[in-house]
């Protein structure tokens, strides 16, 4: 008899949504992880005849699916949850959230407020996120002990200071944080400018040379406001998106969240350029910004993902519910229900989400050789039964909280329900003493 290999997980006895190029389905299905990848799937009769292991995980007959990649938010933000709300964006930022953020955010706000986060994203099935904010060494720190991917970049706002100085100072920070996490497993670097309405051109432009040098993903908010659009229009004669491209610095590295106000021109400088769209409609919905056009430019075959943006205007990081919002929110605004199908917002949430960043070789769908992040939820719940399509089901049943199990890097990060990697309880505990300053 042929002796079986040796594998480090095996999950069994579930329906695995691979999100491969062939959107396949294997019903009565295993995955099989050794070290932090993904070496083999199918049908669970067949993996138990090739594999044995000490750490098997039975799905219960749940879907085994890829970890959800959140492309779009600001972790620590998550501190500011339910602080202002009701507001549009610039007097919700202006007033509220830039005050409180000179006022309260430092290291320490940053890594516990980070912490926070990743315990909702692990609960809510998300394993890779895009982070722009302050302290990312901090956010980076937080990541990596609870053990989820990330892309993490600090926030650049020149428009209210010395462009000079804040050039250097966060050069600085990135070559620090470039240092940092050079050979981490989890974390890698960004240059993230906020916006062209908060930086200026000189500064855009020079670290879109830095982010060319160093081969990184350079993210900014565009065309997130009409306010935004037409204040650019006014000082330049072209909308942010021309601007940009005037200026030279949209290429296949440079991810757009938001893209709200976009015209036909506009879409086609994003479909040439090869930018990628980081679509947040929650909180686009909930500051009142617009719809962004996402059946247009996914019929354009530009790549979208999803994002939450920050807890703040949000108010949460459920990439379930974004789903959600995502595929009605496009079928309301161009009044055609087929459009940005159940099946395409799945693969926004991840394949795409991993296109986007440049990470599809690695991760987005379950195949062999790719890194082992993958997600487990409970089918055998009220909301979920019956079940004639899967792909229907996560985007318009499913919430975060279906969510059992969790493994990220091939390292178990939650089972049954439980994070393994860090202390819950202790981190609400750290956040509502932050908080207590805040609200008094
Ligand atoms: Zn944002």
């Amino acid at each position: 008899m042929k002796q079986k290999e040796k594998a480090d997980i095996i999950i069994g006895n579930g329906v695995i949504l691979t999100v491969n190029n062939n959107d396949e389905i294997i019903n009565d299905g295993a995955v099989v992880i050794k070290k932090n990848k993904i070496i083999d799937l199918g049908k669970s009769s067949d993996i138990k005849n090739k594999y044995k292991t000490k750490k098997e995980i039975d799905a219960k007959n749940g879907v085994i699916m890829p970890g959800l990649i959140n492309t779009h938010t600001h972790l620590a933000m998550s501190i500011f949850r339910g602080l202002a709300d009701d507001l549009p964006l610039e007097k919700w930022l202006n007033e509220y959230i830039f005050p409180a953020e000179d006022k309260f955010v430092n290291e320490k706000f940053c890594y516990w407020g980070t912490k926070l986060s990743l315990a909702e994203m692990i609960f809510s099935g998300t394993t890779t996120f895009c982070d722009m904010y302050f302290f990312e060494k901090e956010t980076g720190r937080a990541a990596e002990e609870a053990g989820v991917r990330g892309i993490i970049g600090e926030g650049i706002v020149s428009a209210f200071g010395d462009e000079d100085k804040i050039f250097n100072n966060k050069t600085r920070l990135t070559k620090d944080l470039l240092k940092e996490f050079k050979n981490s497993p989890l974390i890698s670097i960004a240059i993230e400018p906020h916006s062209c309405y908060t930086c200026g051109k000189e500064i855009l432009i020079k670290f879109k040379e830095f982010a060319k040098e160093n081969n990184l993903l350079y993210i900014i908010h565009l065309a997130e406001t009409k306010k935004e659009v037409d204040e650019i229009k006014n000082k330049f004669g072209m909308s942010p998106v021309e601007y940009l491209d005037k200026i030279g610095v949209l290429d296949e590295m440079t991810l757009a969240a938001h893209c709200v106000w976009l015209d036909d021109k506009d879409i086609e400088i994003l479909k040439n350029r090869g930018v990628k769209v980081l679509h947040c409609p929650e909180s686009n919905m909930k500051l009142a910004s617009g719809v962004a056009p996402v059946y247009k430019l996914l019929k354009d075959n530009v790549v979208v993902s999803l994002g939450t943006d920050g807890s703040a205007s949000n108010n949460d990081l459920d990439i379930f519910s974004e789903m959600d919002s995502a595929a009605k929110l496009a079928k309301v605004s161009t009044l055609d229900s087929t459009v940005v199908s159940a099946k395409e917002t799945v693969r926004m949430a991840t394949i795409n989400g991993a296109k986007v960043l440049g990470m599809e070789n690695e991760i987005g769908s379950l195949e062999i050789g790719k890194k082992a992040d993958i997600i487990i939820l409970d089918f055998n719940r009220p909301h979920l039964v019956p079940v004639y399509d899967y792909y229907s089901h996560l985007v318009y049943s499913v919430s975060g909280s279906d969510v059992e199990t969790c493994i990220i890097d091939g390292k178990v990060v939650m089972e049954n329900r439980k994070i393994l990697t860090f202390n819950v309880e202790k981190t609400i505990k750290e956040v509502n003493k932050i908080a207590s300053k805040i609200s008094n």
